[in-house]
């Protein structure tokens, strides 16, 4: 734990928007990303005059869902807000939002500690409202000549999680936003690979200072990162004896650094006020019939239990469904068999693999990663083998090349099979499908070398001590060095007396 003089403390506002059909109050699809800016918009979620919103039940459910994921109270009532500032993106001039009446209340969400172990994140709230729309700065947002506003993202459904200021470091910061995800994805209420289908605002402080906003942070990478800048600058200046300014800052992507924002904005500058076209929302007797499934927590303790994963292997695989499910379909022929070396090869490998590409776990082809777990399983091929084969399925893929199995990647590339060799605790290695293998190699290659070498036989018969090792590097050239060379002196000692008999 760090110096209690030194302490971060984080919290976090978590926008995710809810992945349902249609938008929050109106009809629109919400599958707006391929298409051509405005062309999801109606006057409801344009906010022409005189249009009325209608709640999307869904959504409504989709949050209740993730409140009762997350042990979170849901209010008895809760009501929509009116929050009205003007920005081009928002072309009504307010949002809806829900304010002093939100959804829920409470609940925690546990990660796992920097001290190892698990910590529960407090929360303070989810609330239900609607995206704004997004603007499109034409060249460098300061210096750009005009930016273009698209509506299609306008009346998205979001939840904003807020959580209580529990977190001690950027670390656990992203271990929390990594948890929730994973929590929303298993719910089947979000898609995380959806651009922009997550934005964070972060309160840090160090102890005793004052605490600063760190808004509109789109990845989830960018949050460790734009906290751990701040870390620095505010222990920087404490250090030289200045002042932290209360502010709100942005988090600039590309440089990796945090600037002040000119303009303070002050909560009481939005006069909030209940939204009047919509009636106040009753729904806590909804909980008792959401039927959760299972969910991160219980499936890796599962894995744990049903596969004898080790710990941190099951957390890994259970941070994300994909992963997850992969896992379980890889292993699934034989389970028995194939865990300990599946969740190693995912957990460890695969996953190292993927990032080194930026690729993603969908492009990888089931059938062929389990042949590959299976081919080292019978010990077919080396741990060798089996990184170069997958690198080159992920490669293919990359490239945008023809599927191919592993077997035929080992052919083509010519990798090395293992040939077990009976009486040799070792291996030897054969280009594929080229050594005939015997029932004992080592006998096998004795009995040529003795037919090869009439000479060193001769020799060895008239006492030349050369003449027996010459035999015995023979031998070991054909079986490739595999065998234990005290065993390969007694059989060839064997063999030679054989044939003096
Ligand atoms: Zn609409």
């Amino acid at each position: 734990m760090a110096d209690a003089e030194d302490q971060v403390i984080v919290g976090l506002e978590v926008h995710c928007q809810l992945d349902t059909k249609s938008k929050l109050f109106c009809g629109c699809d919400t599958d707006y990303r391929s298409d051509g800016p405005n062309t999801h918009v109606c006057p409801i979620c344009l906010g022409l005059p005189g249009a009325m919103p209608s709640l999307n039940k869904k959504a409504i459910q989709y949050a209740m869902k993730v409140a009762k994921a997350l042990n979170c109270e849901v209010l008895e009532e809760s009501e929509f807000s009116r929050k009205n500032y003007f920005y081009p993106d928002l072309d009504k001039a307010y949002q809806i939002t829900q304010y002093d009446k939100p959804l829920a209340e409470g609940g925690y969400l546990e990660i796992e500690s920097d001290e190892g172990g698990e910590r529960k994140i407090r929360l303070t709230r989810i609330h239900v409202e609607e995206d704004p729309g997004r603007l499109v700065h034409m060249g460098n947002v300061e210096r750009g000549k005009y930016s273009l506003v698209d509506y299609n993202r306008a009346g998205i459904p979001l939840i904003e999680i807020v959580s209580e200021p529990d977190m001690r470091s950027p670390k656990e910061a992203r271990k929390f936003l990594n948890k929730l995800r994973a929590t929303l994805e298993y719910l089947s209420v979000f898609d995380s690979e959806k651009e922009g289908s997550l934005r964070v605002d972060a309160n840090i402080s160090i102890k005793g200072h004052e605490r600063v906003e760190v808004k509109n942070i789109t990845s989830y990478k960018g949050v460790e990162k734009a906290l751990l800048f701040e870390v620095t600058r505010q222990k920087n200046l404490i250090r030289r004896g200045q002042r932290i300014e209360r502010e709100t800052r942005h988090y600039l992507e590309a440089r990796g650094v945090t600037q002040s924002a000119r303009s303070k904005e002050m909560e009481n500058d939005y006069r909030y006020f209940p939204e009047p076209d919509l009636r106040p929302l009753r729904v806590k007797s909804w909980v008792d019939g959401i039927v959760l499934p299972e969910l991160p927590d219980a499936r890796r303790e599962r894995f744990i239990a049903q596969y004898g994963c080790s710990l941190n292997h099951a957390r890994t695989l259970t941070g994300e469904l994909k992963l997850a499910n992969f896992f379980e379909k890889v292993v699934a022929a034989d389970p028995k068999n194939l865990s300990t070396l599946a969740s190693t090869w995912i957990a460890d490998t695969l996953i190292g693999e993927l990032n080194y590409r930026d690729m993603n776990l969908d492009k990888v082809n089931i059938e062929g990663f389990t042949d590959l777990i299976n081919l080292l399983k019978d010990d077919t091929i080396t741990d060798k083998s089996g990184v170069e084969i997958l690198r080159e399925t992920l490669d293919r893929i990359k490239n945008n090349l023809p599927y191919e199995t592993p077997l035929e990647i080992m052919n083509r590339l010519n990798i090395r099979k293992i040939v077990h060799l009976s009486g040799c605790g070792n291996t030897v290695s054969s280009a594929s499908g080229n050594l005939t293998v015997g029932p004992n190699p080592i006998l096998q290659a004795i009995s040529e070398v003795l037919i090869e070498q009439p000479k060193a036989i001769e020799d060895y018969n008239e006492g030349k001590k050369g003449a027996f090792n010459f035999l015995i590097g023979q031998v070991m050239k054909k079986t490739r060095g595999c065998a234990d060379p005290a065993d390969l002196n007694r059989m060839l000692t064997e063999a030679l007396k054989k044939r003096e008999a």
